[in-house]
């Protein structure tokens, strides 16, 4: 249950004075919909209203607050042109111009003869000083009041940089005194404010350098933030890791023999990895463990050989796919080599249906089937197994921690490794997974030729039209990506079909369409086609990125290459990676480029290291996305940069850990503070998970 103390901060945007239902609404959008979130939407910049000049003296251009005295209004012959108010500071006149003006309300507020503090910025216009809408007028004595360094918000239609401050300031007052749950010495080395203070002082930027990453206010937030996420994830490993669960050490005759099947040996990466798999299972405690490989590094043997481990032991295993293709996809590689080593797999998908659904069933209750293979969706529904002692989950990265625990929830306290294909840099593994073991693939399988990626404008199209003739006219087969933007699917789905029907042109019945608008029959059937090599290039939208295996497709056009992101651009290239052949990747880009944009093809020119261009992917944009996860919710920073903050993560992170050996219910005064942490930062599943 969320403490008392935070209640008044979790009431609803709409308690705010002065904000009504329309404007709750863009705010909601902007900042958040509880009190909470306006405190963690901070300043992108400042204006400083501390200059009061002689009007004399006073630049051109700069924003100045001074006192007026209201000479002469001039109403406008036409309704277009402005309402002219002149006033003077004794040094000079001004004109305080208003388009659009109800007279009546600027005749109240500013009297002819009265005394007046304008702010805003000073305009030259037909040789005079002019200030078109002043951003403030008041009487004399609220000077002090405007002439300050004022916080400026991001923004949305709908909200001003008023309205929002306004609301901040009203949500500041409802701050409570908050327990310090920061260790004291680590607070005065790294010279940190208390939490209420670094709130104050992050929303009263007083210059420029107060926005920094570094401003010891933001640190402390920062920091709070991320200690929030790391604890919640130790406290949940630490739960996970305690389970009892079962000692799962085969004999190994299954995986020896798997082996003398393989045209290959393993690499000592695969070989790295399984010791570390195969010693968790033997362990008597649940197995949580990510496996991290790129795509082609090899993870379906090294999942199969851990799924084997489970089935020597007499016992079942699952592996659960995010897509139907990708599950019979499994299917394909699992199924032959699991027959000739006389266990059964079989595929569970929905749509698989009638009797055979039944029959799979039945013979899982049984224990009749020994690999399981199907979507993610299984899960959810009712399906029982004899003896289930091994899951593994590939993941495709889009899976939180809440499903996480779900997963780890169900049957027998199997063991769950989790396979991702997506790099991710080691803070993100922190952040999004730091309530696993983690394993990695660092190492390709040997002899893999190394794809040729250029960089070309769309402009050469019949360049590229004549490099592919000449790959089709070798027996290649190739990939044609044209980009889908959500957005405006209807108008990137006619530039796919336009797209087929030019190539058309060129290539005949060699050319067939895919996109995400077919039915999956359909689709289905073209994928066919394309793996048969009837049709020898595929125009696809990015539906392929979700995995299809066509060894013989070495080549990859992708048009619009500036429009994806880096790791997809990473994904999309490697499913021309799976054979031994050469492979070639022509990312056509057209104008405007953006800076980034360049970067980014530049570094696809350059290496093919996943882990590097997830590094450097995190550089050019935010965590969040490399994840493609706002679901997981646990990699989500709101205060926190994950570039600028990086080294206070990995404190964060031991921090956790620290606390979790020493205090794991959280029942300390230290401990205490930490819990209303949590739920401040709404990471709150974790201590409840825990309370259980
Ligand atoms: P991913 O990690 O993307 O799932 P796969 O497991 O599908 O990769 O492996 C990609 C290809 O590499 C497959 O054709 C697989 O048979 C092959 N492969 C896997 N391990 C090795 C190895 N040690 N040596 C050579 N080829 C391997
Ligand atoms: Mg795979």
């Amino acid at each position: 249950m969320r403490p008392p103390l935070l209640y008044p901060l979790f009431a609803e945007i709409e308690n705010l004075n002065g904000i009504g239902e329309k404007t709750a609404k863009y705010v909601r959008n902007l900042a958040g919909g509880k009190i909470v979130d306006l405190l963690w939407h901070l300043p992108s910049s400042v204006i400083d209203r501390r200059y009061s000049p002689k009007l004399i003296n006073a630049r051109i251009g700069s924003i100045i607050t001074i006192k007026v005295r209201v000479l002469e209004h001039i109403e406008p012959k036409l309704k277009k042109l402005p309402y002219k108010i002149i006033c003077t500071d004794g040094s000079a006149d001004i004109t305080l111009s208003f388009f659009h003006a109800y007279p009546e309300t600027l005749k109240r507020n500013l009297p002819e003869g009265s005394e007046r503090v304008i702010s805003g910025k000073l305009e030259s216009f037909n040789g005079g000083l002019q200030m078109s809408h002043p951003d403030y007028v008041g009487k004399p004595e609220e000077m002090d009041k405007i002439r300050t360094v004022e916080a400026v918000y991001p923004l949305t239609a709908g909200v001003t940089n008023k309205m929002i401050n306004k609301y901040i300031k009203q949500a500041l007052l409802r701050v409570p005194q908050m327990p310090e749950w920061l260790d004291e010495r680590f607070k005065s080395a790294e010279n940190l404010p208390s939490f209420n203070e670094a709130l104050r002082l992050v929303h009263n930027p007083q210059s420029e350098a107060d926005l920094l990453p570094s401003f010891p206010a933001r640190k402390r937030l920062a920091y709070d933030e991320m200690l929030a996420n790391q604890l919640a994830l130790a406290l949940v490993r630490e739960k996970v890791k305690k389970q009892q669960g079962r000692i799962i050490k085969g004999n190994g005759l299954l995986r020896k023999k798997i082996l003398e099947k393989l045209p290959f040996t393993l690499t000592e990466s695969q070989e790295k990895v399984l010791k570390e798999i195969f010693a968790d299972q033997a362990s008597p405690y649940r197995m949580l463990r990510l496996l991290q490989g790129d795509v082609g590094s090899g993870k379906t043997i090294v999942a199969l050989m851990s799924m084997l481990n489970a089935v020597e032991c007499g016992t079942q295993a699952a592996i659960m796919a995010p897509t139907e293709i990708l599950a019979k996809q499994h299917l394909e590689t699992m199924q032959p080599l699991c027959e000739e080593i006389g266990i059964r797999a079989e595929l569970l998908t929905g749509r698989v249906k009638g009797k055979a659904r039944s029959k799979i069933l039945q013979d899982l209750e049984a224990g009749k089937i020994d690999i399981l293979i199907g979507t993610h969706a299984l899960f959810v529904e009712a399906v029982t197994f004899k003896d289930l002692a091994c899951v593994v989950v590939d993941e495709q990265h889009r899976f939180g921690v809440h499903q996480r625990l779900a997963l780890s929830d169900k049957g027998n306290k199997p063991d769950i490794l989790v396979m991702t294909a997506t790099p991710i840099p080691r803070t993100l593994v922190l952040t999004a997974y730091g309530d696993m073991e983690y394993s990695k693939i660092d190492q390709p399988p040997k002899g893999r030729k190394p794809v040729d990626t250029r960089v070309l404008p769309i402009t050469k199209l019949q360049e590229v039209a004549a490099a592919l003739q000449r790959k089709i006219a070798q027996g290649c087969r190739a990939y044609w990506v044209c980009p889908l933007v959500e957005e405006s699917e209807k108008i990137d789905l006619a530039a796919a079909e336009e797209r087929f029907e030019t190539l058309k042109k060129i290539f005949g019945e060699d050319v067939g369409l895919v996109h995400g608008k077919m039915k999956e029959k359909e689709k289905d059937a073209v994928m066919e086609r394309f793996k048969s090599g009837e049709i020898k290039i595929l125009v696809a939208t990015t539906v392929i990125e979700v995995g299809v295996n066509v060894p013989e497709a070495t080549v990859m056009v992708i048009e619009h290459a500036e429009r994806f992101g880096l790791a997809q651009l990473h994904q999309l290239r490697g499913r021309i990676k799976r054979g031994f052949e050469a492979s070639t990747c022509m990312l056509l880009y057209s104008f405007p480029l953006s800076e980034t944009a360049r970067e980014r093809l530049n570094i696809m020119r350059e290496t093919e290291d996943g882990f590097l261009i997830a590094e450097k992917d995190l550089e050019l944009r935010g965590g969040g996305e490399i994840l493609g996860t706002r679901q997981s919710g646990f990699c989500e920073f709101r205060i926190a940069d994950m570039n600028e903050h990086k080294h206070l993560l990995y404190t964060a992170n031991k921090d956790a850990q620290m606390i979790v050996a020493q205090d794991e219910k959280l029942a300390t005064p230290r401990g205490a503070a930490l819990r209303i942490l949590l739920y401040l930062f709404e990471r709150d599943e974790a201590v409840k998970t825990y309370q259980q």
